[in-house]
């Protein structure tokens, strides 16, 4: 099994050492870079899951890295170092994008634990697909509305996924017979229109709206405003 790899940005041999130790310690993968411009070059080509990064770097300033990377990797969760645990830091760095805060001294059990936890809440996101009221839970194949679980059917489950992940593009029947039941050739049947109600019932909105919408001798979209 591959552990998540988690990149340190400090010049403090120090604080370097015992991040790095005690990270491993607690089954991490751990790479570190002295500087600024070394750390932000291996945050953006390497195959990293979480930053550490102190906020006094030479080269190039923490802040600065930040918000490089907030523009060009954001969904990268970074752990901001601060020395002394400055509102004013804080306030930059949580606009710059960083996602938590230790204040130095901290203890890399607590900074294990705050690594832990925004690993898991980035893995429970990727696998969960938002629009509107509907949550999609890809790992799982569970659906629920305002957080209420709504019970499908494999084919039901397929087809609203692909309507989903296609928003708001019109698909037609025949995207919709390839892409949910792997037919290249239209069966001639009605199998989507059968489909497409069952979903609507099960998904009802309670002003009656529905938020997959036909196009008229087009095909269907979802539409993630009426749900
Ligand atoms: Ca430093």
């Amino acid at each position: 099994m591959i552990e998540p790899m988690i990149l340190v940005v400090e010049d403090e041999p120090g604080i370097v050492d015992f991040v790095e130790r005690g990270l491993r310690i607690q089954g991490f993968e751990v790479t570190s870079a002295t500087d600024g411009a070394s750390g932000l070059a291996r945050a953006l080509q390497e195959d990293v899951e979480l930053v550490v990064l102190d906020m006094m770097l030479p080269k190039l300033a923490g802040a600065e890295v930040l918000s490089r990377l907030h523009a060009q990797r954001p969904d990268l969760p970074v752990i901001v170092l601060t020395a002394r645990g400055e509102l004013e830091d804080r306030i930059a760095g949580l606009d710059a994008g960083a996602v938590d805060y230790m204040v130095k001294p901290f203890s890399v059990a607590e900074l294990a634990a705050r690594v832990r936890a925004q690993l898991r809440t980035r893995s429970q996101e990727s696998a969960q697909l938002r629009a509107g009221n509907l949550a999609i839970e890809l790992v799982n194949r569970r659906v629920l509305i305002r957080d209420e679980p709504v019970r499908l059917s494999t084919t039901e489950f397929d087809l609203l996924l692909f309507l989903v992940q296609n928003r708001p593009q019109v698909l037609t029947r025949s995207q919709i017979l390839r892409g949910v039941w792997g037919y290249e050739h239209d069966p001639e049947t009605n199998i989507v229109e059968v489909y497409i109600g069952y979903l609507r019932r099960k998904l009802g909105a309670p002003n009656g709206r529905s938020p997959i919408v036909t196009v008229r001798s087009v095909g269907y979209r979802f539409d993630e405003e009426r749900i």
